[in-house]
């Protein structure tokens, strides 16, 4: 392959730019060129392509966000609009291209694969929701992000002797509650993929006031309700001091972690790899600290399989 293209797509994630710079840079050293497509398939679709350069790529892996944009295109879901973006494709002399993104963008790069487009995906996504992969870009950076601003709300709440509830991303996958509470050492831990009742966590909370703790940090993935709803039933319940907070968009943003980079850097060379090897259709992960890849529809059928053992941990942690 003598011409390959990249692009972010979905949410972004930091680490991305760590990603683009790793496909550019294999590219050119397997003496590829390598064409940045902006704004997600939205801007595939519009013909929003130019070459990428050292210039372009350079002092950008340590900025969160992504260089190239990122976007959701209802369009690309319509057969014209993929027909669109095949056109652009073919008119730029694409020959192969990467997609940095969630399952969303994979769903989308595997229409491209069916129509003939060689494409492999990277999986970039805050929310490690992706079963064929045991980490995806951006995840290690948020979760450290969302720990660093526990022990901040930890302090106030402690002053006050409250209890703090943290409200953080994750829609289908509680990972980035698990992972950041038992690095802040929460009290609790509510994700979409354990049956904990709101009875009884505020029972648990209610107990630990009795027995002299008087502030406790709570993590709670969106997925297992809204933090303000959660306060306001314990508030009802019990006679616990409880305040909110919703981390938002601060996870997402910042400096990628250097775990972060050098996943990415080593996901986006197994790409252009792939790529210069003719193969499409493929989508590359990290299993067992090992870069592997597997079938694009193979890493969006996988179901992502929750850690329970790293879960109960957290919650004999908690106890005891
Ligand atoms: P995140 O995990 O951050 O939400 P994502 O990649 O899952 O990232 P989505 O919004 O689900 O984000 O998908 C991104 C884009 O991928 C969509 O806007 C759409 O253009 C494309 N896409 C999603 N599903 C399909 C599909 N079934 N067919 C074609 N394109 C799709």
């Amino acid at each position: 392959m003598k011409r390959i293209g990249v692009l972010t797509s979905g949410g972004d994630t930091p680490g991305m730019n760590c990603a683009i710079r790793s496909v550019f840079k294999t590219g050119v050293a397997m003496g590829m060129q390598v064409m940045g497509i902006y704004h997600g398939y939205k801007g595939l679709i519009e013909g929003k392509v130019d070459y990428l350069t050292h210039e372009s790529v350079e002092n950008k892996m340590h900025k969160g966000g992504t260089i190239l944009r990122t976007a959701r295109s209802s369009a690309f879901m319509t057969e014209e609009g993929i027909n669109k973006a095949i056109s652009v494709i073919k008119a730029y002399g694409i020959e192969g291209i990467v997609v940095i993104g969630g399952d969303g963008s994979f769903r989308g790069c595997m229409e491209l694969a069916n129509r003939g487009v060689p494409t492999i995906g990277i999986p970039g996504t805050i929310d490690n929701d992706m079963g064929y992969t045991d980490f995806t870009i951006g995840f290690d950076t948020a979760v450290n992000n969302v720990t660093n601003e526990i022990y901040k709300i930890r302090d106030t709440m402690r002053a006050h002797d409250r209890v703090g509830v943290i409200e953080v991303m994750g829609r289908n996958c509680g990972d980035i509650a698990l992972w950041a509470g038992i690095g802040g050492a929460a009290d609790l831990i509510l994700v979409p993929e354990v049956d904990i009742s709101w009875e009884e966590a505020a029972n648990r909370l209610a107990q630990n006031k009795l027995r002299g703790k008087l502030t406790s940090i709570v993590m709670i993935a969106e997925g297992a309700g809204k933090a303000e709803e959660f306060v306001e039933f314990v508030r009802q319940h019990t006679d616990v001091e409880i305040k909110a907070t919703v981390l938002g968009y601060i996870q997402r943003g910042g400096n990628p972690s250097a775990f972060d980079r050098v996943l990415a850097a080593r996901l986006g060379q197994r790409a252009v790899e792939l790529l210069n090897d003719e193969k499409g259709g493929r989508a590359v992960g990290i299993r067992h600290n090992s870069i592997y890849d597997v079938s694009l529809s193979k890493a969006i059928e996988m179901r992502d399989e929750f850690d329970k053992k790293l879960f109960e941990l957290n919650e004999i942690m908690a106890k005891f």
